[in-house]
């Protein structure tokens, strides 16, 4: 292999268009010192998606969450497989922007609100300019950001929606997540039931079991469509993989691996493209059928627009 000599070195450094550059403040780092955006936008007919890393972080142990029902033996040989490890995993948390051209629908609102404000600036949006938020369940990685630190809702302008199944669950008891951040403003949700339009081309699917009513949303414009599939699958390898792997947070798991085995059926026989909450960022990808489960595939150059 040729050695770079210092002139092809600067070439290429020359060559890099000034626009690959981030501003300081919109780099998140990856752990390892490296600058990684945590916003990425996919063009789907009129709409704009954006997927908004609200963080990201290694747990160890990954076998107490995720394949609770298998061998030590078979979760080391999938995760093998799959060329992951085993000591730990890494975990990501990504709500969606959805800009429809008249609304901007964010899709839960991340750990807490400080968390997602550098990746809706690097979006180009404020909090202000967010018309609906949905929250596709009541766990506190997903409802964390509905209010700032002084308790005041974050997104002052927005409508909000929940399933109505889910809303009622976590209603009927305590639960210091829901308490603080959504009962106090019950009044101002509007609660959607399976099939119910949050906006033209924005449509509720029931996907029960991880919550007692846990929702996914299609999106379709132009002819496209796309899935947010939330916590319906939480890891990209066990939880597609294998969809009867029981994890620790699905409150009901054999609900929970029906929808996953109904819907991911589904969007690998129609070839719909999925965002996850959980996925690895930017959390967009493909599902196709792989023995008795299923593999994701990540987008690459798609929806480019
Ligand atoms: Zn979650």
């Amino acid at each position: 292999m040729p050695a770079i000599t210092r002139r092809t070195a600067l070439l290429s450094a020359a060559a890099a268009p000034a626009s690959l550059a981030l501003p300081a403040s919109a780099q998140a780092h990856d752990g390892g010192g490296h600058a990684m955006p945590r916003a990425r936008s996919f063009t789907l007919g009129e709409f704009h998606v954006t997927t908004l890393l609200s963080g990201s972080v290694p747990r160890e142990e990954p076998q107490s969450i995720f394949g609770m029902n298998v061998s030590a033996e078979d979760f080391a040989q999938v995760s093998e497989e799959n060329f992951i490890g085993t000591d730990a995993a890494q975990f990501f948390f990504t709500p969606t922007l959805v800009d429809t051209g008249s609304e901007r629908i964010l899709f839960d609102t991340g750990l807490n609100a400080a968390s997602l404000e550098g990746p809706l600036a690097e979006a180009g949006y404020a909090p202000a300019d967010i018309t609906h938020v949905v929250l596709t369940h009541m766990h506190g990685d997903h409802i964390g950001g509905m209010t700032t630190e002084a308790g005041e809702l974050t997104y002052t302008e927005a409508a909000y929606l929940t399933g109505q199944v889910e809303y009622d669950a976590w209603a009927a008891q305590e639960n210091e997540g829901f308490d603080a951040k959504v009962r106090p403003f019950a009044e101002r949700f509007t609660f959607l039931g399976d099939g119910d339009a949050v906006t033209s081309g924005v449509t509720a699917m029931a996907a029960f079991g991880h919550t007692p009513g846990h929702m996914t949303y299609m999106l379709e414009s132009g002819g496209q469509q796309m899935m947010l599939i939330a916590d319906l699958a939480n890891h990209y390898v066990w939880s597609l993989g294998y969809p009867d792997w029981e994890v620790r947070f699905d409150m009901d798991k054999a609900a929970a691996a029906a929808s996953r085995r109904r819907v991911l059926g589904m969007l690998a026989a129609d070839r719909v493209p999925m965002i996850g909450y959980h996925m690895p960022f930017p959390a967009a990808g493909f599902v196709e059928t792989r023995g008795d489960g299923f593999r994701y595939v990540p987008v690459s150059y798609q929806f480019m627009g």
